[in-house]
């Protein structure tokens, strides 16, 4: 059997056929044997998995999900099985509950197949700060699957699920998806419940989906969306969709070090979707400014949801009978350089004499952010850009210097800071490396996303 490429559809034909156990039998060989070439996954889940198999043979085949396999961030709960966030802190740590999304999939009939490698608590662009290995890029294993989300974005790129789970504080599921050739969808936020997510920098972090086919991630994010009594920023999801005809692009987008290649391609998409829609060049003078605000608030939030791994209450924990001592070796030795570094940040932004400077200034930013969008959307019906200003670039490319690693997240980081929703998609290839751009719409309008891509029947516009 081929178990390569598969969609949600796919799978549930064969399983008409098939009884689940074997499937499964044969689909874990294929996953061991095939992600050896890209380290997508952190660990396989095949004990649970097959527990999940023999209770769903007694529940209703017609689950949208029945049967089908999932990967999952690191970073996301499953009740029974670690949860490391990629870091040495929580490298022993084991889930003693589900998160909301991943009740939401259980119930619908889904197989958590694995869980998939992460930048050490989401934080970096490629991977690479994750505590344990490299994931490496489907197209060419010498690039970066991109990040945080890279392990997801490989796995499904590669082809190997159909979906899985990621999460976007600054771009994580979208350049990722971008680098590997893929969907991946930020939603709104407070559009799914963060419940269960290792929280990273709570205002803009967003768990989203990422496929290869765009039915399939509409589905998941279907099933997982929608108030949560457990996340009271959550909200209730009323769908809104409109009319589509003009399409903005920031003229800013040109001049903030956007490579030349992915811009000819972006160029080549805009001249393709002509026919269809309306571009217009619109301007959004506050989006120089979203990195810095980004790195402001973002390293702030993270200094105090960080605060809580003291060695004491989850997992690392440094053996010695003086407090202060278990404190400070227990972070020394779980936490890596960069987090490391970006709690430092963060702490020093929110001290006395400093808050007002940086911190406040970075607030009433974000608030300018927002503002430039929402007038922008008065302009437009959603706006393009894309997912990043290079392609999947080397591994060990950007590794010692962190500020053109924050350099990727450029043209994703403004969406977190004005909670809008974002669908992360393929627009071409350069040398046999994926380009990526973003559709983004206003707040609840991810149906207006999917329709977007529905309308330009995006698979035959970018096939190459
Ligand atoms: N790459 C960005 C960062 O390092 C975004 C991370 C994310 O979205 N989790 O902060």
């Amino acid at each position: 059997m081929n178990f390569k490429n598969l969609t949600i559809k796919d799978i549930r034909n064969i399983l008409t056929e098939t009884d689940l156990e074997d499937f499964y039998h044969h689909y874990f060989e294929f996953l061991k044997e095939e992600d050896k070439k890209i380290k997508g996954f952190l660990f396989l889940n095949e004990e649970l998995a097959y527990k999940t198999i023999k209770e769903l043979k007694n529940k209703d085949r017609n689950l949208p999900l029945w049967g089908i396999p999932i990967a999952i961030k690191d970073n996301i709960l499953v009740e029974g099985i670690k949860c490391t966030a990629g870091s040495k802190i929580l490298e022993n740590y084991t889930a003693v509950y589900d998160a909301t999304v991943i009740k939401k999939l259980k119930q619908s009939g889904a197989i958590i197949v694995g869980k998939t490698n992460l930048d050490e608590f989401a934080m970096g662009s490629s991977t690479e700060n994750s505590a344990f290995f490299q994931t490496l890029n489907p197209f060419d294993q010498t690039r970066v699957p991109g990040g945080s989300s890279g392990g997801s974005a490989a796995v499904v790129g590669a082809g190997l699920v159909p979906i899985a789970l990621g999460s976007d504080t600054g771009g994580s599921i979208r350049q990722p998806a971008g680098f590997c050739g893929i969907y991946g969808l930020k939603p709104t936020y407070s559009a799914i419940s963060r419940y269960g997510l290792i929280a990273m920098a709570s205002s803009l972090d967003q768990i989203g989906p990422l496929a290869k086919d765009l039915d399939d991630l509409i589905l998941v994010f279907r099933i997982t969306r929608g108030k949560d009594e457990l996340d009271s920023t959550s909200q209730n999801y009323v769908e809104k969709i409109k009319e589509i005809r003009k399409i903005g692009v920031p003229e800013e987008v040109f001049s903030l070090g956007l490579e030349k290649e992915v811009k000819d391609v972006f160029e080549n998409f805009l001249e393709k979707i002509k026919e269809k829609f309306e571009i217009k060049k619109i301007s959004l003078p506050s989006l120089p400014y979203a990195l810095p605000t980004y790195y402001l608030i973002m390293t702030a939030e993270v200094s105090s949801n960080l605060a809580r791994y003291d060695g004491i209450r989850y997992g690392l924990s440094y053996e010695t009978d003086h407090l202060l001592e278990k404190y400070l070796n227990s972070r020394e030795l779980g936490f890596g350089q960069e987090v490391k570094r970006r709690i430092l940040l963060g702490t020093f932004v929110l001290s006395h004499g400093y808050y007002e400077a940086y911190y406040l200034k970075a607030l009433k930013t974000r608030k300018f952010i927002y503002e430039d969008f929402q007038k922008a959307f008065k302009e437009v019906d959603l706006i393009l850009m894309p997912t990043s200003p290079t392609l999947p670039f080397k591994l060990g490319e950007k590794t010692t210097d962190p500020l053109s690693m924050y350099l990727s997240d450029i043209f994703t980081v403004p969406i977190n800071l004005a909670y809008l929703p974002a669908l992360a998609f393929n627009i071409g290839w350069v040398n046999n490396l994926p380009v990526g751009a973003q559709i983004i719409g206003n707040l609840f309008e991810e149906e207006s996303l999917f329709k977007f891509l529905k309308e330009i029947e995006i698979a035959k516009l970018t096939r190459t």
